[in-house]
């Protein structure tokens, strides 16, 4: 991954709509690495989520969507409650979400899921899955 660090990417339009969504200053997060030590999901994502919010810092949305991160947090909020800036992590993953979405990026293909998956789970589980992975 090359990171292109610039001016133009750390006031981007992209780092105030985190800012605005989450409604969280980027800036506070020094890289202490709480959330990313107590995260229960970390051991399945492909960059850690104080690694998310250091890109985020950064500007660097291509890198962030790239990433599987995002859609496997799982909003239970303990990087939030360990964060000793007060920085709420989950508002920032659901906010990274949101912009996500918006571009119609689905993360998971309906179609591609087995009918015999589909069979299996439970209908809530699905529905509260395909509200947070599809745009
Ligand atoms: Fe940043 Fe807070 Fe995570 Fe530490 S716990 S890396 S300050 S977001």
């Amino acid at each position: 991954m090359r990171t292109e660090i610039s001016a133009k990417n750390l006031y981007s339009d992209f780092v105030r709509k985190v800012e605005q969504i989450s409604e969280q200053t980027l800036l506070s997060c020094y890289q202490c690495g709480k959330c990313s030590a107590g995260c229960p999901m970390c051991f399945a994502m492909d960059l850690l989520p104080n690694q998310i919010i250091r890109l985020a810092q950064l500007g660097q949305e291509d890198d962030i969507a790239k990433a599987n991160t995002i859609w496997i947090c799982a909003s239970c909020i303990t990087c939030s409650v360990r964060c000793p800036r007060g920085v709420d992590l989950a508002r920032v993953m659901e906010a990274l979400r949101l912009i996500t979405s918006r571009k119609n990026i689905d993360h998971v293909q309906i179609p591609d899921i087995p009918k015999e998956t589909i069979a299996e789970l439970p209908q809530l589980a699905m529905v509260g899955g395909f509200r947070k992975l599809t745009a």
